[in-house]
């Protein structure tokens, strides 16, 4: 290990550097690691949101495959919609 920069951590809530190696601020007691963690969670959770797209199959007829064409369109436009309110809903949460 060279890297001291891993050592100091800014907390999120006094805007101060603190022990990285601490579980809590030094100036506040805010629980930086745990914020952070939990922040990961939210994140992942909105990453880790499943997208059932109606594939088009190789062996599709050619009608059903010009029919699924706009299907995916829209639920794309749909889901891209879902995320975007997704992401207003966690940036605004703090
Ligand atoms: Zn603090």
């Amino acid at each position: 290990m060279t890297d001291t920069s891993m050592h100091v951590k800014r907390c999120p809530e006094c805007d101060e550097w603190t022990d990285a190696k601490l579980d809590n601020c030094t100036h506040c007691g805010f629980p930086i690691h745990e914020a952070r963690r939990s922040e990961i969670k939210k994140r992942r959770q909105v990453d880790d949101i499943h997208i059932p797209i109606w594939r088009i199959n190789k062996d599709d007829p050619f009608w059903l495959k010009i029919f699924k064409r706009p299907v995916q369109l829209v639920q794309l436009a749909l889901y891209s919609i879902v995320a975007f309110f997704i992401y207003l809903a966690t940036a605004f949460a703090h």
